[in-house]
């Protein structure tokens, strides 16, 4: 038998994710976010249940060829443009829309043989001093673009660095309208907390990622509660072992849980090797048989120990989840001072996957 862990994979919460989506831009075109292999959930497997969408934004030519081989037919986004000017041959082979951000690129593209005439997003830098072109040069990099007999459809394309807090995205909206100020053309800004929260920075396309899966971009469940967005991934394992302990014991390494009386702890076949956070101190929740509890003690690479107080029917086999629908990856990611985004992209190949109806 293999270890009892499993990421289980819900693929009618994720299209029905889409849904509500739609629902919070109506008329909008929508990129699907799956860079980072659907951020943990597998793009090969899971793109299908997103087939309603308008696009699909990545960042690697690897699983941009994949999608396009697998039978998508629409449109491909990548959302950091190309790494190297021979990447050009692919973009255009697999018909690929890509990000421009730098000059180097403008010029690569137009040394470039094309076979077809290529869609290009371009890219503001409005504040997050990543990515992308100053106000002040945006209106040019655009033109120089749209001079070229390469260049297909251009987009102004940007992305807000705290939409998910307080400060909101307004000052990133005045670079926007300032370097767009003469731009007819469609624009592409919202992520996933942009496009839950400032309608007005639809536009024609937004790029949900995080909400997808049903995870909070601010890392608090309670923001996205109310939306209908379900969580897609359960990971869920089984107690291997339970143990009695008294006052006094310790538990796990460096003993960094003792118990002030007697009480019954189980443990679990899931560690920090599998992708659950080795930070998530005592306390961090958990659901053993149906009941929410709490870790207890350090997170080992291959097992964690849970306090089994209010668990008084666990036995060994036990169910118990990491996270899923009754204990929420923004839960255990707060507890852990993370966000759901890094414990998904986390989850480590050893752990096998199953896609169906939770
Ligand atoms: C990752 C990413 C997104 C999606 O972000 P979420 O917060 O997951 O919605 C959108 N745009 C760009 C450029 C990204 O890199």
């Amino acid at each position: 038998m293999p270890r009892p862990i499993v990421a289980s994979i819900d693929l009618s919460a994720l299209a029905s994710n889409l849904t509500v989506i739609r629902g919070f831009a109506p008329g909008v075109h929508i990129w699907s976010v799956v860079k980072a292999n659907a951020y943990g959930h597998g793009l090969q497997r899971i793109w299908s249940s997103l087939a309603g969408t308008d696009g699909f934004a990545l960042l690697d030519l690897n699983e941009a060829v994949m999608l396009r081989e697998q039978g998508w037919q629409g449109p491909i986004l990548l959302l950091e443009g190309f790494f190297k000017p021979e990447d050009l041959t692919l973009i255009d082979t697999y018909r690929l829309t890509t990000a421009v951000h730098s000059d180097w690129q403008i010029d690569a593209i137009g040394r470039h043989r094309f076979s077809a005439p290529v869609d290009i997003y371009v890219k503001l830098n409005s504040g997050m001093n990543r990515l992308g072109f100053a106000a002040e040069h945006w209106p040019a990099a655009a033109a120089a673009l749209a001079s070229l007999e390469q260049t297909g459809h251009l987009t102004l394309m940007t992305h807000f660095a705290h939409a998910d807090m307080p400060e909101g995205v307004a000052q990133q909206e005045a670079v926007v309208e300032k370097a767009g100020r003469d731009w007819q053309g469609p624009r592409c800004l919202a992520n996933s907390a942009a496009t839950l929260l400032y309608p007005q920075t639809h536009h024609q396309w937004v790029r949900p990622g995080i909400i997808l899966y049903g995870a909070s971009p601010s890392g608090d469940w309670n923001d996205i509660a109310n939306t209908g967005l379900r969580p897609v991934m359960t990971l869920k394992s089984e107690l291997i072992a339970i143990q009695d302990i008294q006052a006094g014991d310790r538990v796990g390494y460096g003993g960094r849980f003792q118990a002030s009386g007697r009480q019954r702890i189980g443990v679990v076949a899931c560690g920090y090797a599998d992708g659950y956070p080795r930070h998530a101190p005592t306390g961090t929740p958990i659901v053993v048989d149906g009941v929410r509890t709490r870790t207890l003690g350090a997170i080992s690479m291959d097992m964690l120990a849970v306090d089994l107080t209010p668990c008084p029917l666990a036995r060994i086999g036990s169910p118990v989840e990491l996270w899923g629908n009754q204990v929420k990856i923004d839960e255990v990611a707060r507890s852990a001072g993370t966000l759901g985004y890094e414990l998904m992209c986390a989850v480590a190949p050893r752990v096998p996957v199953s896609f169906g109806q939770y």
